[in-house]
């Protein structure tokens, strides 16, 4: 190391750098982990160039792994989608946020005799059954009205010892005041999100009210921070790490969120890529009132390939 290197300035917050030399990056790192939406496929549709890209890292030895916010889902569900896409991913590689709730619950050693609320659809009864959890509420829920005649109460299961929160298009009052009662009134019950996503793209069109809103209704009702298992959150990295004995300075987080995917891998110590294939274009990166910086970014995780091409 010369003297220069050592007595170097370091700026407070260095910008984030055009990727340039793929080749350093994915030598420099054991493990990729990718975001799905934005950057593996848009809505139903694979993002141009993902299959080969894939290959391409698997074929240089590196562990990819595949973590989504949404809930909606399981593993098992997600698997499907990745085959129906014609993607080789196995549901062992899939993280999304349902599975991190019951991961979560199954880590803590929630106990046999009690039992999650679910606010939230599909994806968290499959994981929780998978886990072996007495749940109930999720989208048969949605269903229940409540009428307010004179001097009604609304009784609650007092077994309940978790609700989890997570993404819900069926999300109602009746949900809302299940919730709270659980939380305020069963001592020591706690409230797990799956995520606070402020917005979600379940269009094209525009952008629509994410899992953030069904959290914050019930955090409005109980004034109680709920613990986050998804992104940002450093749980399912975490986990991650463990799981496969990684060390997280070997692991490269790609995203096309700033305050969701990049800031988990910066939370959790990994080098960060964004792409700009998702919801973050160039100009919201380089805007004054971004603070996060990933390390680098590039247009697509496609430009492994072409970069590489153009450098040879
Ligand atoms: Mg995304």
């Amino acid at each position: 190391m010369n003297a220069s290197a050592s007595s170097r300035i370091v700026s407070p917050r260095a910008s984030a750098e055009q990727l340039k030399d793929p080749d350093q990056l994915i030598d420099s790192v054991e493990t990729f982990i990718f975001d799905c939406d934005g950057v593996i496929w848009k809505g139903d549709k694979l993002i141009d160039g993902v299959p080969e890209t894939l290959d391409l890292l698997r074929s240089k030895g590196k562990r990819l792994v595949f973590v989504t916010n949404n809930s909606t889902k399981s593993r098992k569900q997600y698997g499907k989608k990745f085959e129906t896409l014609g993607l080789n991913v196995s549901e062992e590689e899939i993280f999304a946020s349902s599975f991190a709730a019951a991961a979560y619950l199954k880590s803590i050693d929630f106990p046999k005799d009690k039992k999650v609320y679910v606010v939230g659809e599909d994806g968290i009864l499959k994981e929780l059954e998978l886990a072996g959890i007495q749940y109930l509420g999720g989208p048969g829920d949605g269903e229940k009205k409540i009428e307010l005649k004179p001097g009604f109460l609304m009784e609650h299961d007092k077994d309940v010892g978790a609700v989890v929160v997570g993404f819900d298009r069926h999300f109602n009052y009746y949900k809302v005041q299940y919730a709270t009662l659980c939380i305020r009134e069963n001592p020591g019950c706690l409230f797990i999100a799956t995520n606070r996503d402020a917005v979600t793209h379940l269009t094209d069109a525009q952008e629509w009210a994410g899992g953030g809103s069904m959290v914050g209704a019930v955090y409005g009702s109980t004034k109680r921070e709920p613990l986050v298992v998804g992104k940002p959150s450093t749980f399912m990295m975490d986990y991650l790490a463990n799981k496969f004995n990684i060390t997280k300075s070997q692991i490269c987080m790609v995203g096309d969120r700033l305050d969701t995917d990049i800031l988990f891998g910066q939370n959790g110590g990994c080098k960060t890529l964004l792409v700009l294939s998702g919801v973050t274009s160039l100009s919201m990166l380089q805007s004054p009132d971004n603070a996060i910086q990933p390390d680098f970014y590039t247009n697509k995780i496609s430009d492994f390939l072409s970069l590489k091409a153009a450098t040879v």
